[in-house]
């Protein structure tokens, strides 16, 4: 049987970078508070915490003084910042450039856009780490929508600025522009592109990737927003695409009577995890076929 692992699938560049950030600061202090999870994939926080990182949700983050936190990539609102600064912690920010260059524009249409009555309509997943940060550059004014079904929350009488998730699939983005374009004051629409091309550009490579295998594991954690993006698209291409988070998930039964399998998954999983799927598939390739 054939077993291949997607080139193009493994961290972005931001997570990667985060991550690395985290290593070096672990190197340094036995323990490190994190706000969040520092990926959205239980394998690799499993690892880090064994390093000594440790997971806070906000509510704990805002009731801590005197410590130092580190800020994964997803970015955080100023809300974060504020608090960090009157209570003595220290952060050891991650956020991805991306994201904190998305922040910054979003921060300054929203300044200037104000006297305008200038609505900030975010396309995103409501509640999610990345959208919290960015709708916190509009003392949390910003609309947010997930799809242009919602598009009735917007005013159409009003300037509009619409920007995007990083992560978010162009497609449904273009959708929603395509729709406003159509709908509202041509004179008074701003439309940002802001989706980033290390998510985007691994479409076109994993619809091709997906077709060239009997069976696609899909791995990614459960939380991961581009992980069910990518194998949403997988399964439509290859309807024999499972979705896995962990190498327990595997089922002997899925590679009785397949020839070849593809693995892939999402920016916040680990190559080395897509190693290890494709290990264990291997082993039982070879259980399955007596070689045991
Ligand atoms: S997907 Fe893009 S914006 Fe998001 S963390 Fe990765 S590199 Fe940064």
């Amino acid at each position: 049987m054939i077993i291949a692992i997607d080139n193009n699938s493994g961290f972005c560049f931001g997570v990667s970078s985060a991550v690395r950030k985290a290593e070096e600061a672990l190197m340094k202090k036995n323990q490190l508070y994190c706000l969040g999870d520092i990926v959205h994939n239980e394998s690799e926080v499993e690892r880090l915490s064994k390093m000594g990182l440790i997971t806070i949700d906000h509510d704990r983050f805002f009731t801590m003084k005197d410590a130092t936190v580190f800020l994964r990539a997803h970015g955080e609102p100023p809300s974060t910042y504020a608090y960090a600064r009157q209570n003595n912690i220290e952060l050891i920010d991650a956020t991805c450039p991306i994201v904190l260059k998305l922040q910054q524009r979003i921060r300054s249409g929203y300044e200037s856009g104000k006297d305008k009555g200038t609505q900030v309509v975010i396309f995103g997943k409501k509640g999610h780490a990345e959208v919290n940060g960015l709708v916190g550059q509009t003392d949390s004014q910003a609309i947010v929508i997930e799809s242009s079904a919602e598009i009735d929350q917007i005013d159409l009488d009003r300037p509009i600025e619409l920007y995007a998730q990083t992560t978010k699939e162009l497609d449904g983005f273009h959708l929603l522009a395509d729709a406003l374009e159509r709908i509202a004051n041509q004179a008074s629409l701003k439309i940002h592109d802001t989706i980033c091309r290390q998510v985007s550009n691994r479409i076109p490579g994993i619809k091709e990737f997906s077709h060239l295998y009997s069976l696609i594991i899909f791995v990614s954690g459960l939380k991961s927003s581009n992980g069910k993006m990518l194998f949403d698209i997988c399964k439509t291409e290859n309807p024999n695409s499972k979705f896995i988070s962990s190498i327990e998930e595997l089922d002997e039964q899925w590679f009785k009577e397949v020839d070849s399998v593809g693995i892939c998954g999402a920016t916040s999983t680990p190559r080395k995890l897509l190693e290890d799927v494709a290990n264990a598939i291997w082993l039982l390739e070879i259980k399955n076929n007596g070689a045991f």
